[in-house]
């Protein structure tokens, strides 16, 4: 079996994963506040996670993994979003967490086994908290439930951090009615306008971090794999779900393994509205920009690394899934169920997710053979039935004399598509008369071990690429 080795932020090396029960591997990643359009950064966790998904079903079995990734769906930026906008806050949770999984469906990720919403679990919620006073652990104050931090002396261990670095280091919130500055909210007051349920401290709601203490104690049980999310939510969200997990459930630990995704950055730059590089996934598809090259973009860089969202990477992953599209044009794809990925590709996943050289992988053991590019391309998630639908309509639009919408960069992927082909069975044809025609147009042709360059000459005229064939 494929020995699978994770950077666990917990214990800050790189360790041998032994899951609790094989039969069961179990992984919570913490999931989006519904409240607006996913932006780009939200969708690194996803789609780093949805290869750890990928990974685990291939060594475990598909029927022995369960991930679990939350909607919260309670949260003061939605109750400010209902006010603004005039709007309920059911139409908001329900339209944005439509809106994400329709934009992580489009950058290729499986659906999570279950996506618990947190209004389903206030029960639970409201049963972890009892406990947690029943044990000293928590106080309810002036309507609200605080967690002691001082009663559970593991805290800041995940981030390694003593209780006064963090008082000094993070903006936390004083308040009469808390013991302790860094004690924080398991359940807070609502007033009339704000939504709230009955509990024992009266109307009010839950804190951020019980939520998914509580779902995942319901849906994974007290102690289980693998806990994911970005490296922001390491202190203070993980750090609390950790101490209400543990001190709840009576475990030293909540997650075996402690997995954290850098920051995506753009153009070297911090993404901040402030700065006018923001932008969701969705605003990217509407400009064209496929979903899977934001996957193979995001792929392309080792999930502990900020990634840098470039232009440039934009425009080299489109190069190369243009290219595999093209490739396999005429191909029908394994039977996923029997489809088995070469060693190789395991085990750059296997060593902490190097999905970097799994792309390498791609881009040069399989790619003499197309139906092995194929097969594994979809075991990693691109070339998508839809993604493949689309790309044959392209081209039957060129076929059909519709070259306007043929752009010189399809063109060269088609040309290098051909060419490598054309490597392979040694007949050439093709490929020179396809060079002619550009030739002909006014194309000057440039090709090298990395593909294929169209160049435009003066004499170019782009009305001319209606004659291709
Ligand atoms: P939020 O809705 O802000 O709680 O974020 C949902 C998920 O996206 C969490 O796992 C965050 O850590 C992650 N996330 C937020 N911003 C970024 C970013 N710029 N780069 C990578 N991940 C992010
Ligand atoms: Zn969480």
């Amino acid at each position: 079996m494929t020995t699978i080795k994770l950077h666990n932020t917990k214990t800050r090396k790189r360790e041998v994963f032994t899951p609790i029960d094989p039969e069961n591997v179990r992984m919570y990643v913490c999931g989006p506040t519904v409240y607006d359009r996913a932006h780009l950064g939200n969708a690194r966790p996803v789609i780093v996670f949805d290869v750890l998904y990928r990974l685990l079903r291939h060594v475990y079995g598909p029927d022995h993994v369960t991930y679990v990734r939350n909607f919260t769906d309670v949260d003061d930026k939605i109750n400010a979003r209902a006010a603004e906008s005039g709007r309920s806050i059911g139409e908001i949770t329900a339209e944005t967490t439509q809106w994400f999984l329709d934009d992580m469906a489009a950058v290729g990720a499986l659906e999570p086994d279950h996506m618990p919403r947190a209004t389903a679990y206030i029960p639970q919620m409201v049963t972890m908290i009892e406990g947690l006073i029943a044990s000293g652990h928590a106080y309810a104050a002036e309507g609200h439930v605080l967690f002691a931090v001082e009663s559970y002396k593991e805290y800041g261990a995940l981030s390694g951090r003593s209780i006064d670095d963090m008082i000094a280091g993070a903006r936390v919130e004083v308040a009469p009615y808390k013991r302790n500055p860094m004690d924080f909210v398991l359940w807070k007051p609502s007033d009339a306008d704000t939504p709230g349920w009955d509990s024992p401290w009266g109307r009010g709601r839950p804190g951020w971090h019980i939520e998914c203490s509580a779902m995942a104690r319901e849906l994974l049980g007290d102690h289980f794999d693998i806990h994911g999310g970005g490296n922001d939510l390491m202190f203070p969200h993980h750090e609390n779900e950790i101490a209400q997990s543990c001190c709840a459930n009576g475990t030293d630990k909540m997650a075996n393994v402690w997995m954290h995704n850098e920051m995506l950055q753009v153009e070297g730059k911090k993404m901040s509205k402030s700065l006018g590089n923001f932008f969701t996934v969705r605003d990217l598809l509407d400009q064209g920009v496929p979903g899977e090259v934001i996957r193979f973009v995001m792929l392309s860089t080792h999930y502990r690394k900020p990634m840098d969202w470039t232009e440039k990477k934009r425009e080299e992953a489109e190069k190369v899934l243009e290219r595999w599209l093209e490739l396999t044009v005429d191909l029908e794809p394994s039977d996923p169920n029997e489809f088995v990925p070469r060693q190789p590709l395991i085990d750059a996943l296997a060593e902490d997710l190097n999905t970097h050289k799994a792309l390498q992988f791609l881009n040069s053991s399989t790619y003499s053979e197309p139906q092995a590019l194929l097969d594994h391309a979809r075991f990693l998630g691109f070339l998508s039935d839809e993604a493949r639908e689309k790309h044959r309509d392209r081209f039957f639009s060129r076929s059909e004399g519709g070259g306007s919408s043929a752009d010189l960069a399809e063109l060269a992927a088609r040309l290098d598509a051909i060419r490598r082909k054309a490597m392979l069975s040694k007949d050439f044809t093709q490929v020179d008369e396809m060079k002619r025609q550009l030739v002909a147009i006014g194309l000057e042709v440039r090709m090298d071990k990395t593909g294929v360059d169209l160049v435009a000459s003066s004499s170019f005229d782009p009305m001319k690429l209606e004659s291709l064939k």
